[in-house]
């Protein structure tokens, strides 16, 4: 099919958010196509993002678990080494695999996939420049904008992708460089100066703010920092880059501290510019059709996701809200439940944060700073892995559970866990919240013995009572 025939619904990009609202669409009996111009389904999530970072932290903690940690539990390596380009063909064959699933998936629901730049030409119409060299127009009743995000350039810092890279040319590195530094303390900086810290890197990472990942609970980010420094990553907190030389062999980064003062020198083999993302929305011709944006660039919507042109809709991390993966999914579905005449549901408020470090650092709901902040009155209740038994039994007992709920009706607020799989751990937590829990209804559930999980009932029986391991 060409894709000219009139669709119930156009969907602009191919990620997370668009794809997962292209198949619900057709799901439920929409007339769907989904317009990519990168060639490959999946979004920056699949190909640049999300799962080739997982990939490279799996394989660079086994590599880095079986040279450090083997020895502790009785095996024994003569030697261990690193294939750099075995580890990146394992990454680019699950990349390729899954996203040729999601075009597997779009078949089973006939989902019409065109492969080009798509642009507006009237809010009912997108013409699409096809990576075949062609051109074609695609009509829809509805159209969804899901073009995602791109790397946020930094002023004065040239990105090549070979010395000074994005997390694209992070992902994709041909040599561990001796050196790396790190401009932005996200997650994204932290997990990709994770994988090549492992991989023998020594990795500093620069960073403007007072704090890394600045989202996260000030109690368990405390215990996260000294946790990466143990890890042997270096942090210049507060402090700004002004100038990048990369006319020698390596790069020489020139930094101040943020409020100003004395200049020094940082020398490394690759820089990672890793200061955050910018919505992406070039050649789309939103003016043409007159979309409204704020004054980052992200497109306005309301709870329907609907923007201010009839017709047209967006989602994803081209609207305000985290700029995750599956809080572009749940866009996706919802918006599209909207458009079926269903009732769509997102609670922002309530969309677990993972950073997949060692440990992991996961939360849902609000900091202890954020509920301080709005006055509430608050219990605490936390326990640490030093003090379950399944973590014990495995030698990983690093991190802790931290609960709050309001004082008055233990409702819980927030969940934040420091730990190997805090990122399976979290959803426990995510589904007391979206039921308005206590932390007593979690106390009171049974949980298996020996597990992680059982920190969390532990840390719940903390918040309203007492626990009774620690
Ligand atoms: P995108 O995934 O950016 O997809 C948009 C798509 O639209 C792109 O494929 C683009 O080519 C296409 N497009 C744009 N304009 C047009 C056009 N005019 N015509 C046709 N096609 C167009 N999130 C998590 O939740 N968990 C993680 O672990 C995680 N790790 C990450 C690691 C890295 C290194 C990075 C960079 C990001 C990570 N993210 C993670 C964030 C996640 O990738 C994004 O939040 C998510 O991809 C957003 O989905 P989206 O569908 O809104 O946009």
């Amino acid at each position: 099919a060409s894709g000219s025939d009139e669709n119930d619904v156009v969907v602009i990009g191919g990620g997370p958010g668009g794809y997962v609202a292209a198949i619900k669409a057709s799901q439920l009996g929409l007339k769907t196509t989904c317009i990519e111009k990168r060639g490959a389904l999946g979004g920056t999530c699949l190909n640049v993002g999300c799962i080739p970072s997982k990939a490279l932290l799996h394989s660079s903690h086994m590599y880095h678990e079986a040279k450090h940690s083997f020895a502790n539990h009785g095996v024994k390596l003569s030697s261990v080494e690193v294939d750099l380009q075995a580890m990146m063909a394992q990454k680019d064959k699950a990349v390729s695999n899954l996203t040729k699933g999601i075009e597997g998936l779009f078949k089973k629901n006939k989902v019409n996939y065109v492969k080009g730049y798509g642009k507006f030409v009237s809010p009912s119409e997108v013409a699409v420049d096809t990576i075949d060299g062609g051109n074609t127009v695609v009509k829809g009743k509805h159209i969804i904008i899901a073009t995602g995000s791109d790397v946020k350039s930094l002023p004065g810092v040239t990105i090549d992708e070979k010395k000074i890279v994005s997390s694209t040319g992070a992902l994709a590195l041909t040599e561990i460089p001796k050196r790396l530094i790190v401009i932005g303390a996200g997650y994204i900086g932290l997990e990709m100066g994770s994988v090549w810290g492992r991989l023998g890197s020594v990795i500093t990472v620069v960073e403007f703010a007072a704090d890394i990942v600045p989202s996260m609970d000030a109690e368990v980010r405390k215990q996260f920092q000294r946790s990466l420094e143990k890890q042997g990553m270096k942090f210049k907190l507060k402090t700004k880059v002004v100038g990048v030389d990369t006319s020698g062999d390596g790069v020489k980064l020139t930094v101040e501290p943020a409020a100003g003062g004395e200049q020094t020198t940082l020398e490394a083999d690759v820089v990672l510019v890793s200061a955050g993302r910018t919505p992406f929305t070039a050649g789309l011709g939103l003016d043409k059709i007159g979309v409204e944006t704020d004054k980052i660039g992200r497109i306005l919507v309301n709870e329907r996701f609907a923007t201010n042109v009839s017709g047209v809709y967006a989602i994803g991390d081209v609207i305000p809200g985290p700029m995750l993966a599956h809080k572009a999914e749940e866009d996706g579905v919802a918006c599209v439940e909207f458009i079926a005449g269903k009732v769509g549901h997102v609670d922002y408020d309530k969309v677990p944060g993972v950073v997949y470090t060692t440990p992991e650092v996961a939360s849902v709901g609000k900091t202890e700073e954020q509920v301080k902040a709005l006055g509430v009155e608050y219990r605490v209740g936390k326990f640490p892995f030093l003090a379950n038994s399944r973590a014990k039994a495995i030698d990983n007992a690093e991190g802790l559970v931290k609960i709050l709920a309001e004082k008055d009706t233990d409702k819980i607020l927030g969940v934040h866990i420091m730990a190997p799989n805090a990122g399976e751990l979290i959803h426990e937590a995510a589904i007391a919240l979206q039921y308005d829990a206590s932390s007593e209804d979690i106390a009171r559930v049974c949980h298996a013995h020996p597990t992680m999980s059982e920190a969390v009932k532990e840390a719940a029986m903390a918040t309203y009572d007492k626990p009774i391991h620690i």
